[in-house]
């Protein structure tokens, strides 16, 4: 069986970024690369997006760009420019067909479907494989999303609304997230923070549709893609092999308090790709440690407290546009953080740090 110098397993987000930023920064001239995935066909599955808060390899992906956004509670809203981070959506399908035309060109690299089929004695493994066994009853951000096209103009697309509160909320954390890339065409998301046992799970359909019939008033519309998924609000237990790194969400890359992956995950390749030779003896620092101890207290009061939840969301985002941008982005300063935390009801928070 064929040796490698490096190894990918899971040919998803983190693994073909990592590939890309190794193979664009001609890291793979003479080393060669295994990409174990077992999918059959690239094709767009998901898209993702985030403040860009950095540059990143893949604007030329990006499907659209905001310079500003909303926040809904029932009867109130908040508006907010992002002008100096916009908010950017990533198509996957132009993010694959952009990294395999890439690294297609190169020998060096090969794609298998099943790890078995090389010898990984001597080779430096990034694994983006999660273990996920027995965690339906953890806190997940999960959510169902339809593209569609309207036949008269409807939405703004100027501006995306990131939480809209006003909906049922049935004891946990629910809103719908809406991405208008035209006037006639919106990605519409109802997205819950709760476990995976929760019965909102089984009637996403039936929420979308009245929200976009009744509550938005779209009544002819045509669906044009789905998008369903589930993203951990806690990291999963994969253990900790000699030789291994663990990467995307496998690796820790999440944000545990928002969900968002992609640029820790474009952070997390360039901090591997520069340190490549020492690189298992570090520990990288793309989420710093101050956000997962906010994180965890955060997400202990919207497990304990869910109906609170959209008060206290909109109360943060009463803050400063850049702090509150900074700091779901895992950028703030000092000031930042305090301006954030002080928005904050103490004694509900104060609480759960015992
Ligand atoms: C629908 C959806 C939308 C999301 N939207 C956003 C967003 O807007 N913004 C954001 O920041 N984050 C978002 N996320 C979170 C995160 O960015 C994505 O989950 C991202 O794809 C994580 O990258 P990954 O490489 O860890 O996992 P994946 O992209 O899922 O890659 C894992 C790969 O491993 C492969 N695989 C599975 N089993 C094996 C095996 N046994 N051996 C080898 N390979 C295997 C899979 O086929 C897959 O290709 C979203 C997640 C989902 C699910």
């Amino acid at each position: 069986m064929k040796e490698f110098d490096y190894t990918i397993i899971g040919g998803g987000c983190s693994g073909l970024s990592l590939a890309y930023e190794l193979e664009i920064n001609n890291q793979l001239q003479k080393k060669s690369l295994a990409i174990i995935e077992p999918r059959d066909k690239y094709q767009k599955d998901k898209t993702w997006s985030f403040w860009r808060v950095f540059d990143h390899n893949f604007d030329d992906c990006v499907r659209k760009s905001w310079n500003n956004f909303s926040v809904n509670l029932p009867k109130k809203t908040k508006y907010h420019d992002c002008t100096f981070a916009p908010y950017q959506t990533i198509d996957s399908g132009l993010f694959y067909e952009k990294i395999l035309t890439t690294l297609n060109k190169n020998t060096n690299i090969e794609f298998f479907k099943n790890i078995n089929e090389i010898d990984v004695k001597n080779t430096k493994i990034f694994n983006s494989v999660s273990d996920f066994e027995n965690t339906n009853d953890k806190l997940w951000q999960h959510f169902c999303g339809v593209e569609i096209e309207t036949e008269k103009d409807f939405f703004d697309e100027e501006i995306f609304n990131l939480m809209d509160f006003d909906c049922e909320q049935d004891n946990n954390v629910h809103f719908f997230y809406t991405l208008p890339f035209s006037k006639k065409n919106a990605l519409v998301e109802t997205t819950w923070l709760s476990n995976l046992n929760h019965r909102s799970v089984h009637s996403y359909e039936t929420q979308l549709k009245d929200y976009l019939e009744n509550h938005l008033n779209i009544k002819k519309y045509k669906v044009l893609f789905r998008e369903k998924g589930a993203i951990p609000l806690f990291h999963p237990t994969n253990i900790k092999k000699l030789n291994q790194i663990d990467i995307g969400t496998a690796g820790g890359m999440t944000r545990l308090s928002t969900g968002y992956t992609f640029l820790n995950i474009q952070e997390h390749s360039k901090f591997i790709r520069k340190n490549l030779d020492n690189v298992h003896k570090l520990k990288p620092k793309i989420i710093p440690d101050k956000y997962q101890f906010l994180d965890k207290i955060f997400l202990k009061v919207l497990a304990n407290n869910p109906k609170k939840m959209p008060d206290i969301f909109y109360k943060m985002f009463s803050s400063k546009n850049s702090s509150i941008i900074n700091f779901l982005s895992n950028k703030s300063n000092i000031l930042e953080d305090f301006q954030i935390v002080s928005k904050m009801p103490k004694w509900t928070f104060f609480k759960e740090l015992f």
